[in-house]
């Protein structure tokens, strides 16, 4: 108690001589410092939360407990890649995922708006001369995320987050030890633990891949030009890259495994699939990856295989291999058996509180099991985490209904259940499916393809037809799906959505104008759309 009152009185002595700023920060540390010493169970922790992670889910979590008078320490350590790449603060999204990707999709799109001005009168001297330079746009977008990851420092301090760049491992369920950077180490008693930890690419297990090949944690900061480049899988990142390299000038190939974006609505899929090849994306279907070997010349030679035929296999001569197989959870370094936590093929289960099975340890993002990777995600889920345990919310994260959208050259935007799904769910005669093509404004002066423009409506047959998926293929797909995604969580029915006037002329509006079905049989393409 005497050591109690020395330490009060001496932190008030320093309270006295402050800035205000500054006695204002000193009053809350000495406000934390005597809830936790005068803890009435018997309780006694040097944290309240120890987070590990420090991306979305992580910052997002700790952020928010704060606010609530909580003392919080983030752990964020990023292992290099096998070409040596590495980033700052701020976990994927920001250094190696949405943010970089987003500017490459933005500098093929305007790569793309340079072509149509043409058509709209601007006059460019040397047309064949316009090409991209990829120093120059590597240095850009690094130059941003350098800017963010800043920011996120300064933020942190500002809100009293105690950032450590280090790798931890739990050695018991209230104790975390961190291997710092600059390889001292410590330990972090804590109440509780957040697990954010999110994942990396992971590579096949064939000769030659993690030599010579890269991922996405690569490609944003490549330090030379992708060149050639052959992309391996068709999800998310696979279209996505495919889409932004070819955009700006280099010629793509992707192999598909099996089909395209799993897990979406599969006549969209075909249709993303479709517009990329009329850009001159080439797609190998069926086709895995056999080997990768290094050329004199420093080029890759590459082998596949059809449908798992030894006998049918190509090959091909790239500057650069891009895996985009996947990911996996970084749940391997963090030694979760001491603490007791279960794992799920690699990754961590969790309740609707986000907890897992030990009491005190919560988990947040890419890490989950059978959870969407996304960025929106983690960030709701982390907060909410953070008001359950400091404020004493009931709130629980909804991952019903989570809009998305990939940044394919045309973006497709989707909210809600698949065609198949709802099929699925709810049988074929209770699912009515509203469709069209239709054509974007400006898309006809510069004579832009229109053949894939296409969206629908998955709706309940009966009553006033709730709507249960909306999908969008078209230009800012993102942007227009992000509107309905709230109708929809709103309970839009097909009533609503043809009682709603559009806005024109925009491409959004074409929802409100959705009137053919397909068991009608009508062709939903209009007169002179796919000429
Ligand atoms: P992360 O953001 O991955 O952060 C985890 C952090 O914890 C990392 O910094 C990691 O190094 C660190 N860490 C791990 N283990 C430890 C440890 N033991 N000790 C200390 N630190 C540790 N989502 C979208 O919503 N929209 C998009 O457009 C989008 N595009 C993407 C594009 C690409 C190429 C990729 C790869 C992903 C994309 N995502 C997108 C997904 C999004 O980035 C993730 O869903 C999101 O970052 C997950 O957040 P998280 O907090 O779970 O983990
Ligand atoms: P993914 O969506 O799971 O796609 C992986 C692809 O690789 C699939 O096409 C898969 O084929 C193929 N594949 C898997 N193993 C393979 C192998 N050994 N050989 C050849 N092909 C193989 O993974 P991802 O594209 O890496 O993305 C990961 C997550 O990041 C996504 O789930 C998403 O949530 C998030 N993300 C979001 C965005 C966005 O919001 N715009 C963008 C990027 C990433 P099969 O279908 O045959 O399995």
């Amino acid at each position: 108690m005497i050591v109690l009152n020395l330490v009060k009185s001496s932190l008030l002595v320093a309270c006295r001589s402050a800035t205000n700023q500054y006695r204002h920060n000193i009053t809350s540390n000495l406000r934390l410092t005597t809830v936790r010493l005068f803890s009435s169970n018997g309780e006694s922790y040097e944290y309240d939360l120890v987070v590990i992670g420090g991306g979305s889910g992580g910052l997002a979590c700790a952020k928010e407990a704060v606010q609530f008078g909580a003392k919080v320490a983030v752990l964020d350590f990023v292992k290099p890649t096998p070409l040596g790449t590495k980033w700052g603060l701020g976990g994927t999204c920001v250094n190696v995922g949405c943010i970089p990707k987003k500017l490459m999709h933005q500098a093929s799109l305007l790569g793309e708006a340079i072509h149509d001005s043409q058509a709209y009168g601007w006059e460019i001297e040397k047309p064949e001369n316009v090409k991209i330079n990829w120093t120059k746009l590597t240095e850009s977008v690094q130059n941003h995320i350098k800017s963010v990851n800043w920011v996120t420092r300064v933020d942190l301090r500002d809100k009293k987050v105690e950032y450590i760049n280090g790798l931890g491992y739990f050695k018991d369920p209230h104790n975390v030890h961190v291997v710092l950077k600059n390889k001292t180490e410590r330990t972090l008693n804590t109440k509780y633990v957040v697990i954010a930890c999110g994942g990396r690419p992971n590579y096949p297990d064939i000769p030659g891949a993690v030599e010579f090949g890269i991922t996405s944690d690569d490609i944003f900061s490549l330090e030379r030009e992708p060149g050639k480049t052959l992309v391996v899988g068709a999800g998310y990142i696979g279209l996505e890259c495919a889409g932004f390299l070819k955009g700006i000038g280099y010629d793509v190939s992707v192999l598909v495994r099996s089909i395209i974006l799993r897990g979406f609505d599969q006549q969209m899929a075909e249709l993303v699939k479709a517009s990329m090849a009329e850009k001159g994306v080439e797609f190998q279907v069926g086709a895995k990856p056999l080997s990768v070997e290094k050329q004199d010349n420093g080029k890759l030679l590459v082998k596949w295989a059809f449908n798992d035929n030894p006998s049918d296999v190509k090959q091909d001569v790239v500057d650069t291999i891009l895996f985009a197989i996947g990911r996996h959870a970084l749940v391997e370094d963090m030694q979760l058996d001491r603490a007791g936590i279960k794992v799920i093929n690699g990754k961590i289960d969790v309740d609707v509180n986000s907890k897992t099975n030990v009491d005190n340890i919560y988990a947040v993002g890419d890490v989950l099991y059978k959870k969407p990777e996304l960025t929106p995600v983690a960030i709701n889920a982390g907060r909410i985490i953070a008001r359950h345990l400091f404020n004493n919310s009931k709130e629980v994260m909804d991952y019903e209904d989570v809009a998305t959208t990939v940044f394919s050259p045309l973006e497709y935007g989707s909210v809600g259940l698949s065609e198949e799904n709802a099929i699925s769910r709810h049988g074929e005669d209770n699912i009515e499916v509203y469709h069209a093509y239709y054509k974007p404004t400006e898309f006809f002066v510069p004579q832009r393809s229109v053949r894939y423009c296409y969206l629908k409506a998955v709706a309940l047959r009966e009553g006033d037809q709730k709507i249960l998926g909306m999908h969008f293929l078209g230009p800012a797909a993102g942007e227009i799906i992000q509107g309905f995604a709230a109708a929809l969580k709103s309970g839009i029915t097909m009533k609503i959505l043809k009682n709603t006037v559009g806005i024109h002329p925009t491409v959004a509006e074409e929802f409100t104008r959705l009137l053919i079905t397909k068991r009608s049989g009508v062709d939903p393409t209009p007169a002179t759309c796919c000429s």
